[in-house]
């Protein structure tokens, strides 16, 4: 059982600005794999090979194939509780800028309204040549898959390890960073950088940051309150407490 002390809880209340950081753990609870693993024969392969422009540019053919692996195991999984409690803060609070690492959509279809995807999605593609083919593309392709205007390879509309992340979801997340009363930080690692190190202005600020992870990160001892155990837990409690003290 998950228990909040009574001033973090407060705090959590009065709070104008809230902002969700979350990465790969909350959709662990829906059966998707961190970066540790992806289950099957993916699981031998190194994403940190594999998600970069050079293995692209290498062989286009086995990363889209372990991009289409990740898609089909991510369009059978389901949001889990952990996901609706989030969507539910943007109901109960006034103003919650969800900032997400993933590349799932989980936050979508559990509510979410417009989370900030700071590393793209595996739902999207776009043309390498620039040609401004940008698109949603949720059916099976044949791989490597073509540009429709202009016949070169189409990518993943994700970040690579090595890329910049989008100008303008960077610039909306440093923002709310710097501007939140409270931050809350769910299932990252804080290893990939330069999200994880969002956080920081929050925290030199004094501001109130919870972080959600059953492991310790380089985050840990720096924050106001690490709680050490799986997000769905830690947040269906967390919305419990809110509803009971908030009304
Ligand atoms: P990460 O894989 O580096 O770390 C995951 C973290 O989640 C770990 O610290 C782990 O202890 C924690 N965790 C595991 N189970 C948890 C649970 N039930 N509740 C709470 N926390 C839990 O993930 P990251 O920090 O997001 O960095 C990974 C990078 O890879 C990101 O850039 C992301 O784009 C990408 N990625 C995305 C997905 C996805 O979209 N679901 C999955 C894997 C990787
Ligand atoms: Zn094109």
């Amino acid at each position: 059982m998950v228990s909040f002390p009574q001033d973090v809880i407060q705090r959590f209340l009065k709070s104008e600005k809230i902002v969700v950081l979350t990465g790969a753990g909350i959709s662990a609870e829906s059966g998707i794999s961190t970066l540790q693993g992806l289950g099957s024969h993916w699981e031998k392969m190194d994403p940190m090979k594999l998600a970069t422009p050079d293995a692209f540019a290498q062989d286009p053919k086995t990363v889209w194939e372990w991009y289409e692996a990740r898609r089909r195991q991510v369009a059978s999984a389901e949001p889990n509780e952990g996901h609706e409690v989030l969507a539910w803060m943007e109901e109960f609070f006034p103003d919650v800028t969800l900032i997400t690492q993933n590349v799932d959509r989980l936050h979508q279809r559990a509510g979410s309204r417009n989370p900030i995807e700071l590393h793209g999605s595996l739902w999207m593609v776009r043309c390498v040549k620039g040609c401004g083919e940008w698109e949603d593309r949720h059916e099976l392709m044949n791989l490597p898959p073509k540009c429709p205007h202009c016949g070169s390879l189409l990518r993943p509309g994700v970040v690579w390890f090595g890329e910049g992340l989008p100008e303008e979801g960077w610039a909306k997340a440093e923002k709310a960073a710097q501007e939140c009363d409270a931050f809350l930080i769910v299932g990252t690692s804080a290893l990939v950088h330069p999200a994880a190190a969002l956080p920081e202005a929050p925290t030199r600020k004094g501001k109130l940051v919870i972080e959600i992870n059953p492991e310790e990160t380089p985050l840990s001892k720096s924050v106001t309150l690490s709680i050490r155990a799986k997000a769905g837990e830690v947040l269906r409690e967390l919305r419990n407490v809110l509803e009971k003290k908030g009304s």
